[in-house]
């Protein structure tokens, strides 16, 4: 297996990379763990103590579960995890209180959260409108949770496409020229009556086939790299890019541990 890093935004909220050497059933366990089972912090509980806005409290309550919290690993367990077993303790849960009176726009910065490295990652999210008069009062709780359960917990979009593979048929260029000139991304490049590839524009190549369409006679001819993928990742903000990753390895080792100790077991009956 090689990966190569293709973009890196400066704050670590998107990611491409080729990874090659895999199949697409590993590509794929691998974009689903990063969904699905890679950890992050939301709120799951809330105890209202007052609420006179406009909102229901579980209206309140399901957009507070919704706003992305910086996730610091190191610090929390899961609950089902943790050394209490889900009863509740400072390794698996945060306290996130707030408490504010109209006439103004709550928003998720007012939320007070008793660790300093989980906060909201966009504070301008609005939670709700008071207007003169109304309260809103409240002690929650953050817990670490994984997509798989809600997606609130999932920790960004991940997506991946197989790397195009171009090969250009010399013997025709008249023909190849007039079917490439249809790549609406502009993967061929023209010079002294050559047609190649332009492999800067190469990774834009969609797959599309409208060159391989406009060809008479087969002069180009595209298709995918079976065992290589182009990854983008685009984190929400919880935990960054380059995290997301290195735990989704983490959690996939543990997962085929698991697997591995359960075919011992059969083995052993
Ligand atoms: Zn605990």
């Amino acid at each position: 297996m090689d990966i190569t890093l293709l973009e890196k935004s400066k704050d670590q909220t998107k990611l491409s990379f080729i990874l090659k050497g895999v199949d697409a059933a590993y590509a794929n366990s691998l974009r689903r763990y990063m969904i699905n089972k890679v950890p992050t912090m939301a709120i799951e509980e809330v105890e209202f103590r007052k609420n006179s806005s406009a909102l229901y409290d579980e209206v309140v309550a399901h957009r507070l579960g919704l706003i992305p919290f910086t996730t610091d690993l190191k610090s929390y367990n899961l609950p089902s995890e943790c050394k209490c077993k889900g009863a509740g303790c400072a390794q698996c849960q945060l306290k996130i209180t707030l408490k504010a009176k109209g006439p103004k726009i709550v928003l998720a910065s007012q939320l007070k959260s008793k660790d300093p490295k989980v906060e909201p990652v966009y504070p301008d999210t609005p939670i709700v409108e008071l207007l003169k008069d109304q309260e809103l009062e409240f002690v929650a709780t953050a817990v670490l949770g994984v997509g798989k359960d809600h997606i609130k917990w999932s920790p960004g979009l991940v997506y991946y496409r197989h790397k195009p593979k171009i090969t250009i048929n010399k013997n025709s260029f008249d023909e190849a020229e007039d079917a490439a000139k249809k790549c609406p991304v502009n993967v061929f490049e023209f010079k002294n009556n050559k047609i190649a590839v332009d492999n800067d524009n190469l990774l834009k190549c969609t797959l599309c086939n409208a060159c391989v369409d406009a060809c008479k006679h087969g002069e180009i001819h595209v298709e995918p790299e079976k065992d290589t993928f182009i990854f983008t990742i685009e984190s929400w903000g919880q935990l960054s890019c380059k995290e997301i990753v290195k735990e989704s390895a983490k959690v996939f080792d543990k997962a085929i541990e698991e697997l591995n100790e359960k075919v011992k077991e059969i083995k052993a009956d």
